[in-house]
């Protein structure tokens, strides 16, 4: 039999995965027992929905066996099996591909961060085993079909005998090392005991021979020992136990049981609701964003069940785009069992749970925030992004329920604050709640165009997020105070200085029209302004679009080539003004020279590229010499 080769991103990932210094490999048969109950699932499921398939209870189950001698543990599932191609397919690649080119090798040499990632769950087994045999009868199919591998070197396939539909799999478990005992996974209480703590709510049972003892018969003190069959797994799902009697590693365990993550979440959500719609559900709130979030791939859902018989895996209908990062499941007695997708979006119970789901996540995520913000803003770190998407979102549909879960880093604070704390803390004359966008905090700390807002004491806030200012054009006000971009013309912010700039912009109209005449179209205005303090020059917008929104409008893939109306203004009380002024009286050329170079800084200083680099040196230069 010709041995066939791992894809190669798979091989790579296969040998990190033997050699990996993963500290908890008893999780393999946590991953095993899953991928086998999946798998009942799916033909619990078509025996539900199908008459031609018998239904028995009693046919769905896994089982454990455990061979000391031969240094063998088999797990074998009642489930849907496998045919050949899918053998090849589930069990030949690795991950989806491309993937694995997320993580850097580094990353990727500790095995933890991978399992989590891609769902490697099968793989998991080489940890402790250094042979695997997958034995599988496919739903429906004549044939049976024998996988084996020994790693990373490949796999083969060929057809064998099986009686029933299902899967088994076979380790050659490891030989003992003086590192790590091998041995232990043959032990039958230690199995026990790994299976307890992470298949405890196994829906179907899951069972092993185990030793128990009994008084030796005609006698009243000796005991012998016998094996019987024992369901291990007490199969009561956790969202039907009471809170109370569950602790967070049960939720722990429960998230990584179910690959919604390999991170531990960072806050669970348990809901029972027992109204008119009765429904059940355990929300995860993951810690780390998932590697695929922010890409087209990321599929948001929540798995959803029948009174408790999986129907869906990724019921997207049931969370709002704007809490896609959360996880978990839900499962109604009041949804019926065959139901379709299409069925299922006009589905009342199913509207009814996603509100009311919505309404609880928001709920959650507000507590958080006042009695947890550290937890809160690691949250915020990583899905934030999400919620401001989420007030600008269908025409800002959502913008109250998602106002007060936004946050900003405050110029006065440094750090993340609330809308709510910056119009608390506002002074009675401040009109507006002024921000300021940027790329990083450290470039909008430098912006000239902060300058009069900074002096005045008032509150900053920066937005370094191609979406805040969009977000913030949709909600408009926050507590009847509007929004202010520092760049903005009128900051509504009275200055003695003002009537000056206003005297000196008219005495020299000449010299800022000659100025616009030099910059033609690049500008829509030349003035003296009044937001400069120690700075000769910026750039800002007059009307709807800010540069910010240029900048990000125009990297968009249909760029629509929208123009900002920019305005150059000009310090006059800057030493520069003053040689401007000089020059416009003795060198028009002098002037053209300084406008140009002008432009150019306030370009540069808004983080925009330069039309002429090559120019604007030569610019420097001529001033030089
Ligand atoms: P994951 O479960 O995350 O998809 P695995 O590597 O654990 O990744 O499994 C790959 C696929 O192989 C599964 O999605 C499933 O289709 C199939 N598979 C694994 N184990 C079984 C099993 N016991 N019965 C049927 N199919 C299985």
């Amino acid at each position: 039999m010709a041995k066939k080769q791992f894809k190669a991103e798979s091989k790579r990932l296969l040998e990190m995965m033997i050699n990996s210094i993963y500290s908890q490999k008893e999780i393999f048969l946590r991953e095993l027992i899953s991928n086998a109950s999946d798998a009942i699932d799916k033909i619990y499921y078509k025996a539900l929905t199908d008459d031609s398939l018998r239904f028995d209870k009693d046919s769905y189950f896994i089982k454990i066996d455990a061979d000391k001698e031969n240094r063998t543990l088999k797990i074998s599932d009642t489930g849907i099996g496998m045919t050949k191609e899918e053998l090849e397919n589930n069990l030949g690649t690795i991950a989806k591909s491309g993937s694995l080119a997320f993580k850097s090798e580094n990353e990727a040499k500790d095995g933890h961060d991978i399992i989590g990632q891609f769902g490697v769950g099968f793989y998991s087994a080489f940890m402790v085993a250094d042979e695997l045999t997958v034995i599988s009868k496919a739903l429906g199919s004549d044939e049976a079909y024998k996988w084996e591998s020994r790693g990373a070197d490949g796999y083969s396939i060929e057809p064998c005998e099986k009686d029933s539909v299902g899967t088994e799999i076979t380790l050659k478990i490891k030989e003992n090392t003086e590192d790590e005992q091998y041995d232990e996974y043959l032990d039958e209480y230690r199995l026990k005991a790994i299976i307890k703590k992470y298949s405890d709510f196994i829906r179907y049972p899951i069972k092993m021979e185990v030793t128990s003892s009994k008084l030796k018969e005609g006698s009243e003190s000796e005991y012998e020992e016998f094996k019987e069959e024992q369901t291990i797994n007490s199969m009561v799902p956790i969202w039907r136990k009471n809170k109370s009697e569950l602790t967070p590693e049960d939720y722990d365990n429960f998230y990584q049981e179910k690959r919604y993550g390999f991170d531990k979440p960072l806050k669970h959500i348990h809901i029972k609701v027992d109204g008119t719609v009765r429904y059940n559900a355990i929300l995860f709130i993951p810690e780390n964003i998932p590697f695929d979030y922010y890409s087209k791939e990321f599929e948001k859902g929540l798995e959803l069940y029948s009174n408790g018989v999986l129907i869906m895996e990724k019921c997207s209908d049931l969370l709002p785009d704007y809490f896609s990062f959360v996880k978990g499941m839900v499962d109604s007695e009041d949804l019926s069992l065959n139901i379709s997708r299409e069925i299922l979006q006009q589905d009342k119970q199913l509207k009814f749970i996603a509100k009311n789901i919505k309404s609880k996540i928001k709920r959650e995520l507000e507590s958080l925030l006042k009695d947890d913000r550290e937890k809160y803003e690691k949250f915020y770190n990583s899905f934030g992004r999400q919620l401001k998407f989420g007030v600008y979102n269908d025409f800002g549909q959502d913008k109250d329920v998602l106002q007060d879960l936004i946050m900003f880093y405050s110029s006065k604070e440094k750090k993340l604050v609330t809308l709510d704390e910056y119009v608390s803390r506002m002074p009675e004359e401040q009109k507006y709640i002024y921000y300021a966008t940027g790329d990083t905090i450290e470039r909008i700390d430098k912006l000239p165009q902060t300058e009069l807002v900074a002096e005045k004491g008032y509150e900053i806030l920066y937005f370094t997020d191609d979406v805040d200012e969009f977000a913030i054009k949709m909600l408009m006000k926050y507590k009847e105070k509007e929004f202010k971009s520092v760049s903005s013309g009128d900051l509504g912010i009275e200055e003695e200085s003002e009537k000056q700039t206003e005297s000196e912009e008219k005495e020299s109209k000449e010299l800022f029209d000659y100025m616009k005449e030099v910059l033609a179209d690049k500008v829509k205005n030349v003035r003296a302004s009044k937001r400069l303090k120690s700075h000769p020059v910026c750039l800002t917008a007059e009307g709807e679009v800010s540069i910010e929104m240029e900048k990000v409008l125009n990297a968009m893939p249909n760029n629509q080539q929208v123009k900002a109306d920019k305005v150059l203004e000009i310090n006059v009380n800057h030493e520069v003004f003053a040689s401007l002024k000089a020059a416009f009286e003795q060198d028009k050329d002098k002037v053209k020279l300084f406008t140009n170079l002008l432009y150019n800084q306030a370009l540069l200083i808004e983080g925009l590229p330069i039309n002429d680099p090559v120019e604007f040196t030569n610019d420097i230069c001529k001033v030089m010499v």
